[in-house]
């Protein structure tokens, strides 16, 4: 898979554009910058964009995309891919022929150069040549995410650790990241899951297995390793199901695993857990 960053900004300045990728040459994900990043031809490429929501940031260069389709390449169309409700968004209050014209009729109803597609919420969908899964999260209100980091403290000296917590405050005015490293060991960690049932617990997956903590608050937590029969083998993806019941662990070469998800602390000696 080839990305390319055309944008990573939420506003728009001098060497910073809204964000967009563009992944494989024909698909966006999200469209805040497009004509500002790509030549006419690498713009007539592209097939699809998904996008994460509808704020400007993320769609304006969809707006003008759209527009050159139909000035210079209108027998080409892009499709615009998300939830419901991003799609009525823009349905209703962008490509509306008040704000921006309805390209999904330009230059006609049949084979207009502008499609709207809505997307199954958590449920996989192909959008070209990539399989994508929309997953919910929270925006324009505190928010909290965390990010995965792979790679070896040695690649990164000036940004060493492997899981850290971004706090957000309203709209995302702000934000700080925080190294919740800990006392992983310096390994990769290649997914992290929190737990809906008990939020301050934490699964990291690594490339020596899985880790966990019950308190991803403290600073700095306690990592501990978790086995609970799993092969000491590269954690390559996680997930819980939609009804918080059963964590997944996916990995690298030994199949996929589940547990049943605690409503508290990883009751040690318990369920078959084993802690080291
Ligand atoms: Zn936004």
């Amino acid at each position: 898979m080839r990305l390319k960053v055309l944008g990573a900004y939420g506003s728009d300045g001098q060497g910073q554009r809204p964000s967009a990728f563009l992944v494989d040459d024909h698909v966006l994900v999200d469209a805040g910058t497009v004509g500002g990043a790509l030549s006419v031809p690498e713009q007539i490429a592209i097939t699809h964009a998904v996008l994460s929501h509808a704020h400007l940031d993320h769609t304006v260069g969809l707006a003008f995309l759209a527009d050159t389709l139909a000035m210079v390449a209108p027998e080409r169309s892009v499709t615009a891919c998300s939830i419901a409700r991003v799609i009525e968004t823009l349905r209703t209050h962008v490509f509306n022929d008040a704000l921006w014209p309805d390209f999904m009729a330009i230059p006609n109803r049949d084979a207009p150069v502008l499609k709207l597609r809505e997307l199954p919420e958590e449920g996989e969908a192909r959008v070209g040549e990539l399989w994508v899964t929309p997953v919910r999260v929270e925006h324009t209100i505190p928010t909290t995410g965390f990010a995965a980091v792979g790679g070896f403290d040695q690649n990164t000296p000036a940004t060493p650790g492997h899981v850290f917590e971004v706090a957000c405050t309203a709209n995302c005015a702000s934000f700080t990241w925080t190294n919740k490293s800990g006392n992983l060991p310096n390994i990769p960690v290649d997914s992290i899951i929190g737990n809906p049932l008990f939020p301050q617990q934490v699964f990291a997956g690594t490339d020596w297995g899985l880790y966990y903590t019950d308190d991803i608050t403290q600073n700095p937590p306690t990592w501990f390793r978790f086995q609970a029969g799993l092969p000491n083998t590269m954690i390559w993806d996680m997930a819980i199901d939609r009804d918080n019941t059963a964590l997944a662990v996916f990995t690298r070469s030994r199949g996929a695993f589940a547990w049943v998800l605690p409503d508290g602390p990883v009751p040690v000696g318990l369920l078959g857990f084993e802690v080291n």
